[in-house]
């Protein structure tokens, strides 16, 4: 049984899916103007983490994640620029080449820390016609309405709006909501904006209403609809999403489907660099690429978040991404030390309760303290290993790539071959030892005087 925490009923709850043996999950992902920090990277391990669970449980997994590439405009008030033309206009960049680069530099970065990939990856751009028949049956039932500047939601028209972030509308901040004039309420929220007759956009489109472009928040409505059904089973973010996006992304799809959206709500609590949020807009980011030059792998910042429950905020701090490095490493060695066999037989008794501790809200520092008490127990090593390797399928250490192994002789005489030509300076033929040994599944590391053979796992 599988309990996690529901941020809509703010209660622990059974899990119960739709489907008996599938899960339908869909998650926030980045807005694709700047490289994403490790703060977005912290949801995004979430996510991967509740995804690689589900799979352990034996679900199959329907998980999208979607990539912001039109319409996140600067302000919550359906007002300033939008973050992808601003980013194309400082940089002198079309929008296409903005949205490549910041979205091929965040597939990179989650591929190194071994995020697993969606089901599906939705590009916002690309569900144009989906956002406008959503607004279009939204208008049609009366609870859209047009202005000079947009199209918006008539949030007096959806009791729930306030259910999710439980916010009191009388006592929450409305001066910087109600900036923007055209609104009935001052929580209303844009679904399509006009472009403006005195600029030209990188990226606007035609609609019944207009030329302009969908607002932030219908992209993932439509996308959700489209991909996984009126109803789903899980939604993530990370917390800062609980305000805005997505009270509006429940008030837009119930009132155009009549049907409940999702039936678990998930937030991830922030990444803060001296307890403040880690955020672009702040200036306070730290990327992937600033943690891990030199001998450190990105995978000790995956290890580092899972060294705290998700629900809990983190302060990221020098000392205890080291010590999460230093374990990881102290990981990688032990395990260095042990064969694999082709039994794949694991410890049932830890296995059941690292899966326990992952059912009971996805709590990854007790499925790390288990590991590690696997590590020091009185099993036989090679079930050791075996069971160390299960719980990778979760952890997503990437604990394989550095098991000992044996060498065969044919790759040692090789070696020694390629050694001996490369030492007379006979280049093309140590070159062609080389690549024999890659045949092998094996890759020569030269060093100084010596050199060392390593596996390559695929
Ligand atoms: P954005 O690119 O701002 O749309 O954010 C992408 C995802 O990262 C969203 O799910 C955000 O909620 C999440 N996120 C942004 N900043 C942080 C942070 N400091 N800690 C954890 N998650 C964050
Ligand atoms: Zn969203």
């Amino acid at each position: 049984m599988i309990k996690l925490y529901n941020s809509y009923s703010r209660e622990l709850e059974e899990f119960i899916p739709l489907k008996s043996r599938e899960v339908s999950m869909y998650t926030c992902g980045p807005t694709v103007y700047s490289k994403v920090h490790i703060g977005n990277l912290r949801t995004a391990v979430f996510s991967d983490i509740v995804a690689r669970t589900l799979k352990f449980n034996g679900y199959y997994v329907k998980n999208v994640v979607n990539i912001t590439d039109v319409g996140h405009l600067t302000s919550d008030a359906d007002l300033g620029e939008d973050k992808v033309e601003m980013a194309a206009r400082q940089l002198g960049k079309s929008a296409s080449e903005i949205t490549k680069f910041y979205t091929d530099y965040y597939l990179d970065s989650i591929k190194k820390l071994n995020v697993l990939m969606p089901w599906k990856l939705t590009k916002a751009t690309e569900y144009i016609k989906e956002q406008q028949f959503l607004i279009k049956v939204l208008l049609e039932k009366g609870i859209a309405y047009q202005t000079e500047d947009g199209i918006y939601f008539n949030i007096s028209k959806y009791p729930n709006y306030f259910k999710l972030s439980n916010q009191d509308p009388k006592k929450i901040d409305r001066a910087r909501i109600e900036e923007n004039s055209n609104k009935l309420n001052p929580h209303d929220f844009a679904l399509w904006k006009f472009s403006k007759s005195s600029e030209k956009r990188l990226q606007e489109f035609d609609s019944p209403w207009g030329r302009g472009f969908p607002g932030w928040h219908i992209e993932c409505s439509a996308m959700a609809l489209k991909e996984l059904g009126d109803t789903i089973d899980l939604h993530l973010g990370g917390e800062d999403l609980k305000m805005t996006h997505h009270p509006n992304e429940i008030a837009q799809s119930e009132c155009v489907t009549g049907e409940k959206f999702v039936n678990y709500w998930m937030h991830a609590s922030f990444l803060n660099l001296n307890s403040e949020k880690m955020s672009k807009s702040k200036g306070n980011v730290t990327l992937l690429e600033d943690l891990t030059e030199g001998e450190v792998s990105p995978l000790a910042v995956r290890y580092y978040f899972l060294t705290s429950t998700y629900r809990n905020p983190m302060n990221f701090t020098d000392e205890g991404f080291a010590a999460a490095n230093n374990a990881l490493k102290r990981a990688y060695d032990f395990v260095a030390g042990l064969k694999v066999d082709d039994s794949y037989k694991y410890d049932e008794v830890f296995t059941e309760r690292f899966q326990k501790a992952l059912n009971s809200d996805f709590n990854t520092p007790a499925a790390l303290g288990i590991f590690w008490e696997v590590v020091t127990s009185a099993l036989p090593e090679t079930i050791k290993l075996n069971t160390l390797i299960k719980m990778d399928e979760v952890l997503g250490l990437g604990l394989i790539n550095y098991v000992g192994y044996d060498i065969p002789v044919a790759v040692l005489d090789l070696a020694k071959l390629r050694w001996e030509y490369k030492r007379q300076g006979i280049y093309d033929k140590a070159d062609f030892m080389r690549r024999e040994i890659e045949k092998l599944g094996f890759e020569v590391l030269d060093q100084k005087d010596t050199y060392q053979l390593k596996k390559v796992f695929k």
